[in-house]
């Protein structure tokens, strides 16, 4: 039988809940197990394996709308239900009926694993957590009015909005976004570009696949690399000895895991890949895929490559000259690519009550799915501790980690802690062992095949927590 819980007392319950799940995976587990053993509630949701909870009542009543049901928006929309409880409602405003995840998607092009598989609906977030989904895309933020516009001609109005667009692609190279979805896939959002670079890689013969890494920061550090390992492993497998993989990296160094792929490049594919760091000036000719540049010491150079996979710069979706974002003045790093936010709240230092986090934020951690999920349940929080009159939690931590595929049964990892730095009033990596300067992320200390058997409980357990 419920018991009745004075409504002071469950919100203080609830948000010292909320503080201690919020940097951890897995966090809610007690939470929700703290609700179960009996609190009164006004709803009452079971899931498909037949168990059952109650959200809380804590007393807080407000619309919060999250636009995006990638990594972080599905995350912090089933935070807010289950730390703010019933009376908070939440409305996720995402387009696309199922989201395909871009973690896993380089094992796709080996024939490791079908884009199927990686395929989430958000079935659970309305079902187990009384989530409103909404299949539409926002078009236009009224900020004054505290109101959206949506793709279907509606309008949604919010006491707080957290805006999880993810990132958007821009024209380079002398290649269109139409290039993009038909010749020279980037696959840097998982799906149809995917299968697309998958079957050119399938229809390779000996020859040469040239891949380029844009100037940091962009989604996922780790990820080109990761995937220039697959595919050289793949072509030594499975193709001749004349197969070449080119990796043309504007940036200076490689960005993450360096001594892995520094070792994976130079060892384990020896003689299959060739990395090019520093390298300016990238030129790509769609129909010949023909790949020009300049080296690291300005020298010219072309290659005629079978398959291109240029990862283009990218930026925050919507914050393109006269996008919805642009428009709503939230793009304001200063290359206007990115929401720069204070990392208490995630609200924008530009506009108030808007929260923006994921890869559109601009918030000192890599744009990555993990930390996606983090800075989720850290604005969650701290929305819900503001709906109460409180202020947020001062000294957030987040965890990130990252398995990376080196060959089809082998992976590294790589961790980081970061917390927040009050002095600069940003989020640093954490000190390990007590030293604050020069503290880095870890690399597994090998690669290996129980890592690539971890991989996959990391990456059900992540995905399980954002959206199921
Ligand atoms: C090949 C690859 C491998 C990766 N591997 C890893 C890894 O191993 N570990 C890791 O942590 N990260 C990894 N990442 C990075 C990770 O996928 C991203 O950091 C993460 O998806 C970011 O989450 P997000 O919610 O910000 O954006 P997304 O997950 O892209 O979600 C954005 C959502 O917003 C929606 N949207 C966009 N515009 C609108 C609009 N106007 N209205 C409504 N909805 C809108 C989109 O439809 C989408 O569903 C990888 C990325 C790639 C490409």
């Amino acid at each position: 039988m419920p018991k009745a819980i004075n409504p002071s007392r469950r919100r203080l319950l609830l948000l010292a809940g909320a503080a201690l799940g919020s940097g951890a995976l897995g966090g809610i587990a007690h939470f929700a197990h703290a609700d179960s053993d009996g609190d009164d509630s006004d709803k009452h949701f079971e899931d498909s394996a037949n168990t059952s909870f109650t959200l809380a009542s804590t007393g807080l009543v407000a619309r919060v709308v999250v636009v995006g049901g990638g990594m972080a928006g599905a995350t912090a929309a089933k935070y807010l239900r289950l730390w703010g409880g019933s009376g908070l409602q939440v409305t996720l405003v995402e387009p696309n009926a199922r989201y395909t995840s871009n973690i896993m998607s380089n094992l796709v092009l080996n024939g490791s694993r079908n884009i199927a598989t990686l395929g989430y609906t958000y079935d659970s977030l309305a079902a187990k957590y009384g989530v409103t989904v909404k299949a539409a895309r926002v078009t236009a933020i009224d900020s004054a009015a505290r109101s959206l516009s949506l793709s279907d001609g509606s309008s949604l109005a919010y006491d707080r909005l957290i805006l999880a667009p993810g990132v958007e692609f821009s024209d380079a190279y002398g290649l269109t976004q139409a290039d993009y979805a038909t010749r020279t896939p980037h696959a840097w959002q998982a799906g149809a570009q995917t299968t697309l670079l998958a079957s050119q890689l399938a229809a390779m013969q000996d020859g040469t696949f040239v891949m380029t890494i844009p100037k940091a920061p962009y989604r996922c550090p780790p990820g080109p690399y990761e995937r220039a390992c697959l595919v050289a492993d793949y072509l030594k497998t499975y193709r001749g000895a004349g197969s070449r993989v080119v990796v043309l990296d504007e940036n200076a160094t490689i960005q993450a895991e360096r001594e892995t792929f520094t070792h994976a490049f130079g060892v384990t594919h020896a003689g299959v890949i060739s990395y090019e760091a520093g390298v300016t000036g990238i030129t790509i000719d769609p129909l010949t895929r023909r790949v020009s540049y300049l080296d690291a010491v300005g020298a010219p150079r072309t290659i005629d490559a079978q398959v291109v996979s240029p990862i283009p710069p990218h930026r925050a979706s919507g914050s393109a000259a006269g996008g919805w974002l642009a428009a709503a003045g939230l793009n304001n790093s200063a290359d206007g690519r990115w929401c720069v936010v204070d990392v208490l709240s995630y609200q924008s230092t530009a506009v108030a009550g808007i929260h923006v986090i994921g890869d559109a934020a601009s918030c000192g951690m890599p744009k990555a799915g993990h930390v996606a999920n983090q800075e989720a349940k850290i604005c969650a929080d701290a929305i819900i501790r503001l709906l109460a009159g409180q202020q947020p939690d001062p000294a957030p931590v987040a965890n990130s980690a990252c398995y990376s595929p080196i060959t089809a049964t082998t992976a590294s990892w790589l961790t980081a802690v970061y917390q927040y730095d009050s002095a600069g009033r940003k989020m640093v990596l954490a000190a390990n062992g007590g030293n604050p300067v020069g503290a880095t992320a870890i690399e597994a200390a090998s690669v290996s095949n129980s890592n690539f058997r971890q991989m996959g409980t990391w990456f059900n357990t992540l995905m399980g927590d954002s959206f199921g």
